[in-house]
């Protein structure tokens, strides 16, 4: 079904058509005429799948044109407020509504300043938005349209009880819509609160990662990690690549070792300025860097779209941590390679991930790689090379280096 028979406005669908979209993604096909409807909405889907289109596109088309402040989208960190908000823009080019980003951590004055002039959508982090409505700049008696995106995350982060003062404040009637990859109990507990006989939309199975992802584990030891990430980076052909850390600590000595084997590299975490993550982030997105080194809270629900691959330099503590690194790439069905480094220390978590995407993920031998320590990867005998390709080009092309 085409976009054109959703129910969508005229304005909207020029939004889509200017972006380039063709066809909807599964959760827009079957969020947006729910939304349209008026109906609450509980979207359960994984990570790239096109959830902000599935909620924004509605939006723009109900709330048509500029007026009061009736729409607010709830993120948890200031990358994804900000990621949103663009996105909201870039849809609603074609209409006269004005919208704002809210985040802290950064100056007053460019936020005041639209917040004066008036605006008809906001998207924000909790802990700004009751800021600026402890300021009186904001005032939510005429929210109609409530989002509250990536909820399990902002349940991950402490920030629940902000999000109901927030949603306390908006009017009882309104339509909700709640977006979570997973629904723990206490969002279900949210859900229950704040919404009204909702709709549930579930695209693929919850715990799936990106099903374009072809992953693999790279087993070493411990002090030969950064040599391995060097010469997988090395031997593979890459055109972005995301590297996560378990630690900012971690994710600053990688960075520091890559810069200085030549490699163009930025870092994202929260010990760096926002405008540092700022830098940062458009410097990965326009290109300037080939390589980004990032903790999993910095790095939740980026949008990059050239990631090919995404390197576990250390493996996650929780499985859906995996889950949402490896969501950066193969990101609206396009494909991508997820490379995790493994040490016996994270055999217990490899095995809870495993079980997590009920998947058995293949380990894999560098060959020609000076390994000290090969009893892992010995004991599962690997592919020499494994997974399959995507876009039709070589993962490890030897001799290779980086970008083409
Ligand atoms: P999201 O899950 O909202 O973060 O979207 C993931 C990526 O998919 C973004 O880069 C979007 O621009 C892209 N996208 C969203 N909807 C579509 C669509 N219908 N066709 C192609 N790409 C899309």
């Amino acid at each position: 079904m085409p976009f054109s028979k959703l129910g969508l406005s005229p304005k909207a669908l020029e939004g889509v058509r200017a972006s380039g979209y063709t066809d909807p993604t599964p959760i827009q096909l079957r969020a947006i005429p729910i939304v349209m409807s008026g109906q609450d909405l509980i979207g359960s889907a994984q990570t790239g799948t096109g959830k902000t289109a599935a909620f924004a596109l509605p939006m723009i088309s109900r709330l048509a044109q500029h007026g009061a402040l009736r729409g607010l989208v709830l993120e948890p960190t200031r990358e994804l407020a900000a990621q949103v908000e663009t996105a909201f823009r870039d849809y609603a080019r074609f209409t006269n509504l004005r919208t704002v980003v809210l985040y802290g951590g950064t100056g007053y004055g460019r936020q005041d300043q639209a917040l004066r002039q008036g605006v008809d959508v906001i998207v924000a982090t909790p802990g700004r938005l009751l800021d600026q409505m402890q300021r009186g700049l904001v005032r939510l008696h005429q929210i109609g349209i409530l989002v509250l995106d990536e909820a399990d995350r902002m349940l991950d982060m402490g920030f629940l009880p902000d999000v109901r003062r927030i949603v306390e404040r908006c009017p009882r009637a309104r339509q909700t819509m709640l977006f979570s990859a997973t629904i723990p109990p206490e969002i279900e507990q949210l859900c229950k609160w704040a919404m009204r006989d909702p709709e549930t939309v579930e695209i693929g199975q919850r715990r799936s990662p990106a099903e374009t992802v072809t992953h693999a584990l790279y087993p070493v030891a411990t002090d030969q990690k950064q040599e391995l990430l060097e010469e997988l980076l090395r031997r593979t052909d890459y055109d972005q690549v995301l590297i996560f850390c378990r630690t900012k600590h971690g994710a600053d000595r990688v960075a520091r070792k890559l810069h200085h084997e030549g490699h163009a590299v930025a870092v994202l975490h929260s010990n760096r300025t926002q405008h540092e993550r700022e830098l940062a982030l458009n410097g990965f997105r326009n290109g300037r860097y080939e390589v980004m080194v990032a903790t999993d809270i910095a790095a939740r629900g980026l949008d990059v779209e050239q990631i090919s691959h995404v390197i576990n330099f250390d493996v996650p503590h929780h499985p859906e941590d995996y889950v949402h690194r490896i969501g950066r790439t193969g990101r609206a069905q396009s494909v991508g390679d997820a490379f995790t480094i493994m040490t016996a220390e994270d055999l217990q978590e490899v095995a809870a991930i495993e079980r997590f995407i009920s998947q058995k993920i293949p380990r894999v031998k560098l060959e020609g790689f000076a390994y000290k320590y090969t009893r892992l990867v010995e004991e599962h005998p690997p592919p020499i090379f494994g997974g399959g390709r995507s876009r039709g080009r070589r993962s490890f092309g030897y001799g290779r280096r980086g970008r083409r």
